[in-house]
């Protein structure tokens, strides 16, 4: 994890990274977080941790919740789509 001694978001207030909903003042919330994301120096291995532990709440790696769920379900399909060209 250190990595996170690079990170952009080291000094920025944590609530910034955890909105609470989905519209609104969130939404400015929610892209205020990705900016920082998007200078950060760390970014793809602060998302690659997410995936792989699975980190549900939150903004991480410029991504948010449903980002990572579109992205690990879109992971899970070729993961069965390779193991079907496998078995045939
Ligand atoms: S990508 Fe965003 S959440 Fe992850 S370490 Fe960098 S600033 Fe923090």
């Amino acid at each position: 994890m250190a990595w996170r001694e690079r990170a952009a978001c080291r000094d920025v207030d944590p609530d910034l990274f955890f909105p609470i909903g989905t519209a609104g003042l969130t939404l400015v919330q929610i892209e205020e977080a990705k900016a920082v994301c998007a200078r950060c120096p760390v970014r793809e291995r602060c998302l690659q941790w997410a995936l792989d532990v699975g980190q549900v709440e939150g903004i991480w790696g410029g991504t948010t919740e449903s980002q990572r769920r579109a992205t690990r379900r879109r992971s899970a399909r070729k993961d069965v789509e390779r193991i079907g060209a496998k078995a045939s």
